[in-house]
């Protein structure tokens, strides 16, 4: 890889400076996750799967009005986005009950919520991103209450989006995690869909069988993660073939 200026380095990504002022090139690494990073493991091809379902649902939003952070996919791992300031708070859809909401409120994973539920939590690994209330995000200023009405909107018409093709595909989209960042235009913002939307942020169930196709596949030892996300990637009909599970390239004597 060209050296160029590394800017931050997360769990599953790593960000460089892009070509152009106001632009980043955004990696896909091929680690994988969960608990806070208490379990970590790579999983070969699991960025080149990322970064093309991350790039179909960005183009797929864009095409119907929700402004998100990508500009173009630059090569296998590699796409070019926005340089945006991200709000400190993951916002999380849910559709049906799963994971800590089940937990918190003693649900049965895969209890139909009475309608989609937006929450907010407080990025901060060492804290393990805690749940906040829309009264800790106004009085600690994370965002303003305008933002707050934006982001719900946001996040709502990605679930819609999302949803639909899923639903399409026969897969059911129990919940998801976006993050959002504010671009600026000299003093006018705009907020808009930033980071990845991928199965390692969504929880992806098949209709007919209830199959996990996301990284609770990792998390919770299901079996393998690469054959989920390649099948998420076969159903939207991103993947024309098994392109991530091409043999390593052998030396010719
Ligand atoms: P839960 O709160 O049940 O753990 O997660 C709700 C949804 O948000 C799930 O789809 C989960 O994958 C996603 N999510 C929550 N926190 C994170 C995070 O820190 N990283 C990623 N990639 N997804 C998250």
């Amino acid at each position: 890889m060209a050296r160029r200026k590394k800017i931050y380095e997360g769990k599953a990504k790593v960000l460089y400076e892009g070509p152009e002022p106001g632009t980043f090139v955004q990696y896909f690494k091929d680690d994988a996750t969960a608990f806070n990073a208490e379990k970590k493991d790579v999983i070969e091809g699991k960025g080149v799967l990322n970064n093309r379902l991350s790039e179909f649902f960005m183009i797929g939003l864009e095409n119907i009005g929700v402004p998100t952070h990508f500009l173009k996919r630059l090569n296998m791992r590699e796409q070019l986005i926005r340089q945006v300031e991200i709000i400190p708070l993951e916002v999380i859809v849910r559709n049906y009950a799963a994971g800590t909401m089940s937990k918190r409120l003693g649900l049965e994973e895969g209890t139909r919520l009475p309608r989609p539920i937006v929450e907010f939590c407080y990025k901060d690994d060492s804290l393990g991103d805690p749940l906040v209330a829309e009264e800790h995000i106004i009085a600690f200023n994370w965002a303003t209450q305008q933002d707050l009405d934006d982001m719900v909107a946001l996040a709502l018409r990605v679930n819609d989006f999302m949803s639909g093709l899923m639903y399409g595909v026969g897969i059911k989209l129990v919940d998801f995690k976006i993050e959002i960042g504010r671009l600026w235009d000299n003093d006018f913002q705009r907020l808009v869909v930033a980071d990845e939307i991928s199965p390692d942020s969504c929880r992806l169930w098949d209709i007919e069988t209830g199959q996990k196709l996301d990284k609770d596949v990792f998390r919770r030892d299901l079996g393998s993660l690469a054959d989920a996300y390649t099948e998420v990637a076969r159903r939207l009909g991103v993947l024309p073939s098994n392109a991530t599970h091409m043999p390593k390239p052998t030396l010719i004597n």
